[in-house]
């Protein structure tokens, strides 16, 4: 767990705002990070680890609330940043012990409802409001802070970078993000709103982005599918094996591990339920002009 306060440099007559990040910081691990200002805390992202070779018959790794129980009457809400197990896997184990309403755009809500019906817990479901964050909505307060986002891009729709305004100053959490001007199932990250942000002040950004540490770029999604299929075509293979990795949707529907089975590798083998279970949680939202019963078709 590692903490930061704000100090004598902000307002040292109002509390101390505090960042406390339980993981996430160094890896893509348990992203779960709160924002404490007097009796009020907000939490960003609630992901799971993801077990070493050493730990033989752990299935997944959820971050340590204990720190969250001994605070828990200030729990006020939870909000999440995009769709990936380590940002959402362990949502429903924080919202059994904290009830407090969900902030997220719709695909992360459809994934973390099928968690809670695969662990059991649809009278949490009941109970559990799911609030969808639209960025161009008006800001979500909750008691002093003001959370207002932009889009983002990521290997998933819809990802959201959350502004949080506190008495001591202005926070921006983005958690994992590149800037893609031509994304495939998404639109283009909100560059002018980001730079009305920057203009205007922040006093701490917060990152779990892998790899942002590095100069330069990364290709956008859309031209994975032709060196996919270019790829395949040169080397004239009739087996494609590769991993399938559920929540990046973007990815794997651009790049067409599905269109390249169509048109170019009839026989495409894979976990079917899972990549049905990808779709049918992603075609309860439209998100875009994709044909998902032409993809399900070729099963
Ligand atoms: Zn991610």
């Amino acid at each position: 767990m590692i903490g930061m306060s704000t100090n004598n440099n902000t307002n040292s007559n109002l509390p101390e705002l505090k960042i406390t990040s339980f993981s996430g910081s160094f890896s893509a691990t348990k992203n779960l990070i709160c924002y404490e200002y007097g009796d009020d805390i907000i939490v960003v992202d609630c992901g799971i680890g993801f077990p070493e070779k050493s730990m033989h018959g752990v299935d997944l790794i959820i971050p340590d609330f204990t720190y969250l129980r001994q605070n828990k009457d200030k729990i006020k809400a939870l909000f999440i940043t995009h769709s990936h197990e380590d940002h959402l896997g362990a949502i429903s184990y924080f919202l059994e012990e904290f009830n407090v309403p969900m902030y997220s755009n719709r695909l992360v809500q459809e994934y973390t409802k099928e968690k809670m019906i695969d662990r059991g817990l649809k009278g949490l479901l009941k109970n559990t409001t799911f609030k969808t964050f639209v960025p161009e909505d008006k800001p979500v307060i909750v008691g002093p802070f003001k959370v207002s986002g932009f889009r983002v891009n990521h290997s998933v729709p819809s990802a959201i970078a959350y502004v949080i305004d506190t008495p001591q100053g202005r926070i921006v959490h983005a958690a994992d993000y590149k800037f893609d001007m031509d994304p495939v199932l998404d639109k283009p990250a909100d560059v002018k709103v980001i730079k009305k942000i920057g203009e205007e002040g922040v006093l701490c950004m917060l990152s779990d982005c892998l790899g942002v540490s590095k100069d330069g770029g990364s290709v956008p999604e859309s031209v994975l599918g032709p060196t996919f299929i270019s790829a395949q075509v040169a080397i004239n293979s009739l087996w494609l094996i590769t991993p399938y990795f559920r929540h990046n949707f973007s990815t794997d529907s651009n790049t067409s591990l599905v269109n390249l089975s169509i048109n170019i590798l009839p026989p495409f083998i894979s976990d079917k339920a899972l990549i049905d279970d990808t779709l049918s949680s992603s075609s309860l939202i439209t998100l875009t002009s994709c044909s998902f019963s032409s993809l399900l078709g070729i099963f």
